[in-house]
């Protein structure tokens, strides 16, 4: 139609003796306009259970009108609301299971569900906990909770100079679920698992991390190094007894080391702080902040 009306202005301006200057072409677009060329569509979204920690308060918990004006997908028009893509776990699109790349209709109602803990992926979205092992790469602002994960024996990679492309490529070539507290990291298309920790304490972030994934089958003290994710085998205390100080050298007989940068570890307060933390999780308990 655009291109119709473009061509008679066209030929109505040679007619006249005009070119098809910028007057044409605007005259054009408003012709289009009024007839339909770029009507406005509108779709109608609902988000439930904690993806509306993600919504501003007057948009939680209630159906939510959103005008688009373009081929959108369900991925973009989700995220332009708030919602990073790793947080969804499921989609209905008026009434029949949909994925990330469904394109917005006219008139389309959407539901949008988190992952439901334990349930794993849903085909065709993708979500956090899909076939992905608890290996993880933690986003630079959560220093604490990468090292409190190492203690207790997670594969947690952490560099807090790293920028966000960086974090975003090697979780997808390592397949590491994101923690962050950064929405717009995990809007990234590079990655698939991931998760936005709402807790500001290192503390509360270990338990809500733990039971986001259902961590506590497979926490492991005393197998991983907090300080550089290596690996913890035993050694001699014999060979390490140099470093001890002296109450250490006379109390403790079992240490681990790390194979990467050779840090000693044994059964101290640390490890027993974050035994004391695992064991009370279930209960509420917690454990003190200084780990
Ligand atoms: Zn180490």
């Amino acid at each position: 139609m655009a291109l119709a009306l473009s061509v008679l202005i066209a030929a109505l301006g040679r007619a006249l003796g005009w070119g098809l200057n910028r007057a044409g072409a605007a005259l054009t677009i408003r012709l289009a306009a009024a007839s339909g060329g770029l009507r406005v569509a509108t779709a109608t979204y609902r988000f439930y259970a904690e993806l509306n920690d993600f919504l501003p308060r007057a948009r939680r918990q209630r159906a939510i009108q959103q005008r688009f004006d373009r081929r959108t997908s369900l991925k973009d028009m989700i995220e332009a609301l708030g919602v990073p893509h790793p947080e969804v776990g499921f989609i209905l699109a008026n009434g029949v299971a949909a994925g990330f790349a469904r394109q917005v209709h006219d008139g389309d109602r959407i539901a949008v569900y988190p992952v439901f803990r334990n349930l794993g992926a849903v085909a065709g979205v993708g979500g956090p906990n899909g076939g992905v092992a608890e290996r993880f790469a933690v986003d630079a602002n959560l220093g604490a909770l990468a090292r409190q994960l190492r203690l207790c024996g997670f594969d947690a990679l952490y560099d807090d100079a790293i920028r966000d492309d960086e974090l975003a490529r090697l979780a997808h070539d390592q397949e590491r679920i994101v923690l962050t507290r950064d929405r717009g990291v995990l809007k990234r298309r590079l990655i698939t698992h991931g998760y936005f920790v709402r807790a500001q304490s290192p503390r509360d972030q270990l338990v809500e991390v733990f039971r986001r994934y259902d961590l506590y089958p497979r926490a492991a003290p005393l197998t991983r190094c907090a300080r550089c994710n290596g690996s913890l085998i035993g050694v001699d205390k014999a060979a390490i007894e140099d470093r001890l100080e002296p109450l250490t050298r006379r109390y403790v007989d079992d240490f681990r080391q790390c194979c990467q940068c050779g840090q000693l570890y044994w059964r101290g307060s640390h490890v027993r702080g974050i035994e004391a933390l695992i064991d009370g999780m279930g209960a509420g308990q917690g454990v003190r902040d200084t780990l």
